[in-house]
């Protein structure tokens, strides 16, 4: 196994840019998501990684060998590598056990290595007792699990996965999701997730690297991803989050209409726009007006509110232009229409980049 390390990898199609300038780490045995929307370039990324197609500019190297490069791209099968695809493309004439040890077979393993890996794999993928049947007589989790163990089985350096679950039922892609995570910490093969959920990317993953327009806009932990957004787009895809604007009035403090907020994260230029992010469940609704420093406190009416059972989800009008949504405790029910006051703690006010 080994680390594969993208230096500002781009790829172009004419004048347009699928891929531009990512640079990115993955450590050995480290799983990593790539995820965006549509169309930010997160499959030519992973097409390139295999070595399918060959970048404009930049670099991969795995180990300590350059695999890609504009100069020479080491072909698919030069690289030990398994990718997974969106359709699983079992073949229909092979029983489970067969399309699972193809890869052994065509290595010319002898049979009884074969055999004991086979049995290894099929076992962790709780595969054990479908061996004989064939893809036409299993569910999408169960082909999704054959295709899983089909490129487990050849113990690749790396494994690399293009939305692997986005063909499945919502409640199996959950269960799928944890399955996936399981076999990674039984395995840790180097692997490239890429998927455009952001939950099946805070399931899975050690790093997030969140794409947008063919860049990586932020690298970081779940976590930091979740609760530390560095811009406004990676705060509305991850989504949870508010997003307020104002103006700097100094260089931790902004004004949103009549009220000061102050805020945390990147040090603000006076008299500049600032959007901030906060987390729906970190602003606090109360019908009392604040004490006495009433920074941090804003005035707002209820628009709507829904009983969720743990939870009650306010919608808030801030002014004409502007809705929060906050998630208060479920005890907590006050009228649409009422006036309240909105507690921003400072430490959750999250300056974000300016675009
Ligand atoms: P994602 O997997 O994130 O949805 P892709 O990597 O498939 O995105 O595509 C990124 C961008 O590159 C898209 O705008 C897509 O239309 C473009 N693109 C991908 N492959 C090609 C190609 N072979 N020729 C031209 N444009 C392409
Ligand atoms: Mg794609």
């Amino acid at each position: 196994m080994a680390s594969v390390e993208l230096k500002g990898l781009t790829k172009r199609y004419g004048a347009a840019v699928a891929v531009d300038d990512v640079s990115l780490r993955v450590e050995h045995g480290q799983l990593v998501c790539l995820l965006g929307p549509s169309g930010c370039g997160k499959t030519t990324t992973l097409r390139l990684i295999a070595g399918f197609i060959e970048p404009s500019a930049g670099e991969i190297v795995v180990g300590d060998k350059v695999l890609s490069s504009p100069a020479r791209t080491v072909p698919p099968e030069g690289r030990n590598m398994s990718m997974i695809f969106q359709s699983y493309a079992l073949w229909p004439h092979m029983t489970v056990a067969e399309n699972v040890s193809y890869g052994l077979r065509i290595r010319k393993l002898d049979k009884a290595t074969i055999d004991a890996k086979l049995k290894a794999i099929l076992t962790t993928a709780r595969l054990e007792a479908l061996a004989g049947r064939y893809p036409g007589e299993l569910s999408g989790g169960q082909q999704q699990r054959v295709s899983l163990a089909r490129a487990l089985v050849v113990e690749p350096e790396t494994l690399l996965l293009d939305e692997p679950l986005s063909n499945l039922d919502a409640n199996l892609r959950e269960e799928m999701r944890f399955e996936i995570r399981r076999l990674h910490d039984r395995y840790r093969y180097t692997t490239v997730y890429v998927t455009h959920d952001q939950s099946e990317a805070m399931t899975t993953a050690d790093l997030i690297a969140v794409m947008n327009h063919g860049k990586v806009e932020q690298l970081g932990t779940p976590e930091d991803i979740y609760s530390r957004p560095r811009s406004e787009f990676v705060a509305r895809f991850i989504g949870g989050s508010n997003i307020l604007r104002g103006t700097a009035l100094d260089a931790n403090r902004l004004s949103i209409g009549n009220a000061s907020v102050r805020s945390t994260g990147r040090t603000l230029q006076p008299g500049r726009p600032v959007a901030l992010s906060i987390r729906q469940h970190e602003v606090g609704i109360a019908l009392e007006a604040p004490r006495s420093d009433a920074e941090n406190h804003l005035r707002a009416v209820v628009a709507r509110q829904v009983f969720l059972g743990s939870a009650r989800d306010y919608t808030v009008q801030l002014d004409d232009k502007t809705e929060l949504r906050v998630t208060a405790p479920p005890g907590q029910n006050i009228a649409p229409g009422q006036a309240v006051w909105l507690h921003l703690p400072a430490e959750q006010c999250r300056a974000l980049a300016e675009d």
